[in-house]
């Protein structure tokens, strides 16, 4: 696979006239001030009365309507949560393009699903680092920066590729190292990640191993620890070094616990539910069902989410980080 570097961009297919972020909040803060500190005119578009609309300008930068701001620029990066995108296009950007305008994003959601379509004159791209805004930012201002995905939907100027690749590496994505994907690949597997694995298997894998020990009558606060609080040495240690590194650093005792008994838990019917659930994100059903519930006011979302945060494991995790000082810590440090 083709890795992409600084040398491989143009970054003058962006640079010749202003870039619009629209939203100023994880994504949209880092790569406006680092568009800005790599030589662009950065003009953030924000909704009136936007709270955030000070935090932009403390940071030196112009904030204007989005209206303003689409009309102003000649690439339009729309970093607003997916679920407001629709809305925000078709009323501010949309009647704002010019022809030969890019419109980029940072997830291919909105896109692939169709709850926005610009017009055939229009570029129609994706940059995706692969981290959250603040490790974009601090990376860059290192001199390195995170590794990006890039990806073309819509080629109206013969020049879509390379605004793509430019602006990747004017956020510091090529120098860290840019793969070239597709809106369909990156959007289907960052909602299959975040489901089957991240967000929604790991925490399920979290409560059920807490509910076993404290079903069999073992101590929250222990459950807690084991099951918890340790995922994070075991997490960080596939980070830097993969399934090699976390062997390398566990007993051989958990060595072989994990492959004996790795696999009566993870089995082919967990397999086979996963295969289910990327069904469902390919075929549509799970856009539909997200969008239905958002324009519904999320009640089931609110009620899911509530009842999650009132499991036992919510409290007894409160009471035990308490103990831990250097938690307190980092929650100051990001305040
Ligand atoms: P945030 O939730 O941090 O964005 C908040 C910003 O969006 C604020 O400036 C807020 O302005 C503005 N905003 C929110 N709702 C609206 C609205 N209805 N109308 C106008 N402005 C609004 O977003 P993220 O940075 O998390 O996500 C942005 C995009 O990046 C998404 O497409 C996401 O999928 C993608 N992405 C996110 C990653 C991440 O790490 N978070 C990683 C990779 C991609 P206000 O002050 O007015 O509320
Ligand atoms: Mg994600």
């Amino acid at each position: 696979m083709k890795v992409f570097k600084d040398t491989d961009a143009k970054p003058a297919a962006v640079k010749g006239k202003p870039v619009a972020i629209i939203g100023y909040g994880s994504q949209g803060r880092a790569h406006a001030l680092n568009l800005h500190d790599s030589g662009c005119e950065v003009i953030i578009g924000l909704r009136d009365g936007s709270p955030t609309a000070a935090k932009a300008r403390a940071d030196g930068l112009t904030v204007m309507s989005v209206a303003e701001a689409t009309k102003a620029a000649g690439l339009i990066a729309l970093l607003t949560p997916d679920m407001s995108h629709e809305k925000i296009f078709a009323s501010e950007i949309a009647p704002n393009l010019s022809a030969g305008d890019a419109l980029l994003v940072a997830h291919g959601f909105t896109v692939l699903y169709e709850r926005i379509k610009p017009g055939s004159d229009i570029d129609v791209i994706l940059v995706a680092p692969k981290g959250p805004g603040d490790l974009v930012r601090r990376e860059y201002e290192r001199g390195a920066g995170v590794p990006a995905l890039f990806a073309v939907h819509q080629d109206a100027s013969g020049e879509a590729r390379d605004k793509a690749l430019a602006y990747a590496s004017l956020i510091g994505g090529t120098t860290a190292g840019a793969i070239e994907t597709s809106f369909k690949e990156e959007t289907e597997t960052d909602l299959f990640g975040e489901q089957a694995v991240l967000c929604g298997g790991a925490t399920e894998l979290v409560l059920a191993g807490f509910e076993t020990l404290t079903d069999a009558g073992y101590a929250p606060e222990i459950a807690y620890y084991e099951c918890l609080h340790e995922l994070k040495l075991i997490v960080d240690l596939l980070y830097e070094g993969g399934l090699a590194k976390m062997h390398e650093f566990i007993s051989e005792t958990a060595i072989y616990g994990d492959l004996v008994s790795g696999p009566r838990v993870v089995n082919d019917e967990t397999r086979a539910r996963m295969k289910d659930v990327l069904t469902d994100i390919q075929n549509g059903t799970f856009a539909k069902n997200w969008i239905a519930e958002n324009e519904a006011g999320k009640p089931e979302y609110d009620r899911m989410l509530s009842e999650d945060l009132a499991h036992l494991i919510e409290t007894t995790g409160k009471e035990l980080r308490g103990m831990m000082p250097w938690l307190q810590q980092k929650k100051d440090k990001a305040a």
